[in-house]
């Protein structure tokens, strides 16, 4: 897959696709649940973009959407079992397992895979997005769609479960419409459980430990005043919510799906195996490595953890292909999952160049990621925290200026390459 096209713009794409799509639903879910599609708009929007399309290697679909859409239902049934429509496709799992995945829309620009397992006697939801209004949204959207168009009789209110894969906004904001409007047992892994029934106290701790952080790694008061109002933007309107199941690893839920703990990326990160297919959530994604972040932030996570949980999904068997929380379908689990790895090792291998001289973590990040504002500021220093903190941990680095940590209050401290 070409990978030199702009998220941003592969984004767009992406959604012009599944705009234009809404064309095949039937006139009572355009009018309601996909009034926001005008697919005849994203039609023409998509026929202007042949540039684009070329450099995402996506003329083919859209040649087979536009024959679609003027063809017979063959054509369309055809296409939309390729390719789903209208954000929703749909997988095989076992012999009679559909694995629906519905791309909702969780924050702008940022769109989670919710993914709906269906087989008979069973209806469970992995994740339910935020609480944004383009979540819920999309989420009534996929439901409408799976009826309309893949002929389910499924409701969001009827589900048996819902899942949350880990404690992240993104995956979990959702939970409290899910407890208010449906039926659905509500189960997390027992180390991110806290984080959903104590959501406040959980703002509060994190929001210190990652200020000291952050003061350590050498950001300035006024810098992270700003980085702090960003972590906790959009949080604050979450009400903790009861949790009905915690998980651990080895369990099962629904009709026998096995949870599988993965910590690293948070610390009560699962990846759900239902038969054949691994839900991976953000533990392995198909195009990019998920974000790091230090365990001196949250315990369980970093790079010792992460890489450990790598190596534990790799050895199991059975896996026909696997599915994440974001992004396309991962077709051969155990070769990506070895080039995130390898991805890893060739950070830490720069950050070690990068340290022959003196560095705070705010320097390992701006050698690493240049010059970064806002979100993407936060998100840098927690890469680059939980690489070099990794390398002090096995040794590899030691800090430069002990004297100064030894007698200062607040110290900001270096590191070097031993
Ligand atoms: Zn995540
Ligand atoms: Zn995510």
């Amino acid at each position: 897959m070409p990978s030199s096209v702009p998220s941003k713009i592969r984004k767009k794409i992406e959604w012009f696709f599944h705009r234009a799509e809404g064309a095949f639903l039937s006139d009572a879910v355009l009018a309601a649940e996909g009034a926001h599609l005008e697919p005849k708009e994203a039609r023409a929007r998509l026929a202007d973009s042949g540039e684009h399309l070329q450099a995402m290697d996506l003329v083919g679909r859209f040649e087979q959407l536009e024959r679609a859409l003027d063809g017979d239902a063959e054509k369309r049934r055809a296409y939309v079992g390729q390719y789903g429509a209208a954000g929703v496709q749909c997988f095989r799992a076992g012999t009679e397992t559909r694995i629906y995945c519905l791309a909702v829309e969780t924050f702008p620009r940022h769109v989670n895979n919710v993914y709906v397992v269906l087989e008979p006697g069973s209806a469970l939801m992995l994740d339910c997005g935020s609480d944004l209004p383009s979540s819920r949204r999309d989420l009534a959207l996929g439901f409408a769609v799976m009826r309309d168009l893949f002929r389910e009789d499924v409701r969001q209110e009827a589900l048996d479960w819902c899942v949350i894969s880990h404690a992240h906004y993104d995956h979990f904001g959702g939970s409290n419409a899910v407890k208010r409007e449906t039926r659905a047992h509500l189960a997390v892994h027992e180390l991110d459980a806290r984080v959903l029934s104590c959501f406040d106290e959980r703002l509060v701790v994190v929001s210190k430990d990652i200020d000291v952080y952050l003061r350590r790694a050498g950001i300035a008061d006024d810098a992270r005043a700003v980085m702090l109002g960003l972590y906790t933007a959009h949080k604050t309107l979450f009400k903790p919510v009861q949790v009905d199941r915690v998980l651990r690893d080895g369990d099962q839920i629904g009709p026998g799906y096995r949870v599988h703990h993965v910590p690293g990326h948070c610390p009560g990160l699962i990846c759900l195996q239902v038969h054949d297919v691994l839900l991976t959530s953000d533990h392995v994604l198909a195009r990019i490595t998920p974000h790091q972040f230090p365990q001196a932030i949250t315990p369980f996570a970093g790079l010792e953890h992460y890489f450990h949980s790598l190596a534990k999904i790799r050895k199991l068997e059975g896996i026909n292909y696997a599915l994440g929380g974001h992004e396309e379908p991962i077709w051969d689990l155990r070769a990506r999952i070895d080039a995130m790895a390898n991805f890893h090792r060739q950070r830490l291998a720069r950050v070690l160049e990068v340290c022959d001289a003196p560095r705070t973590v705010l320097g390992v990040a701006e050698a690493l990621f240049g010059h970064q504002e806002g979100y993407g500021f936060l998100l840098a220093i927690e890469e680059a925290g939980a690489h070099v903190e990794y390398l002090h941990d096995l040794g590899k680095l030691r800090i430069a200026n002990l004297d100064e940590v030894a007698t200062s209050r607040d110290p900001v401290i270096e590191y070097v390459a031993r």
